[in-house]
């Protein structure tokens, strides 16, 4: 996984999950009467495991692709990709600290410092709210250990640290525990979105946290986030993408 400022491309539409974007995609493509028996076979691999659609799009079953998800992170593959891109974010952030009289690095919750997959995993790697929730308010999420240790090295540099995440207000309370029970003991904000924001992007509100700080005084040297619209909108002199597999939020 490489390394890459946030760019200004777009992400449009409504939170989302990919892989309910996936079904969403096959099941819009349905046509509501069953087709007639194409002359030559439409499917391939094994069993037929995959679905080709009338453009030429392949697709692999659901299963096929949690799957793959599930080999990503039990290999250490998931771990391994973090771990190397915090650990290009530290020397990042080492070289950017001269001179720099308050400087402050902006960290993501969610699959970010956290990992989320073991409620990921047990909701299906869909979207359930209640679930997620309930989860948030009850259960440990384990740190990705690149992040921590980026957060050590910056705390330890004398850099403050602000989260900055989608998660809402009600959830407040539960993500401070949740952070404390992994390893992040101290920050200077934790920003949150208002349980009533409805803009269809997190961009206008993860930029404009990100600005308020800078209005602080802060000169923010890394943003760190696992979704484009963590990084889009400037305001960090670098900003770093790490992997994600299961799902994107705009
Ligand atoms: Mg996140």
């Amino acid at each position: 996984m490489r390394t890459t400022r946030a760019t200004a491309r777009a992400r449009h539409g409504a939170r989302a999950v990919a892989l309910v974007a996936l079904l969403g995609t096959w099941a819009c493509s349905a046509p509501a009467t069953p087709p007639p028996v194409p002359a030559s076979p439409t499917t391939t691999g094994p069993a037929g495991s995959r679905v080709r659609l009338s453009d030429g799009t392949e697709l692999r079953h659901l299963a096929e692709t949690k799957a793959a998800i599930l080999a990503f992170h039990e290999s250490g593959e998931w771990d391994r990709q973090v771990d190397e891109i915090a650990r290009q974010a530290r020397d990042r952030l080492d070289a950017e600290l001269p001179g720099v009289a308050r400087p402050a690095i902006v960290l993501d919750v969610d699959d970010t410092a956290l990992s989320t997959f073991a409620i990921q995993q047990r909701l299906g790697f869909g979207w359930v709210p209640d679930g997620w929730d309930e989860w948030a308010r009850t259960a440990i999420a384990p740190p990705h250990r690149g992040v921590l240790e980026l957060y050590r090295h910056a705390l330890g540099k004398g850099v403050a640290v602000f989260f900055v995440t989608g998660r809402r207000e009600h959830l407040r309370a539960a993500t401070e525990r949740q952070l404390r029970a992994a390893g992040y003991e101290q920050w200077v904000r934790l920003s949150m979105k208002p349980d009533d924001y409805d803009e269809p992007s997190a961009v206008p509100f993860k930029v404009a946290r990100r600005r308020a700080i800078e209005d602080e005084g802060f000169e923010i040297l890394l943003n760190v986030g696992d979704q484009w619209s963590d990084l889009e909108g400037g305001h960090a002199r670098a900003s770093f993408k790490l992997p994600n597999p299961v799902y994107w939020r705009p």
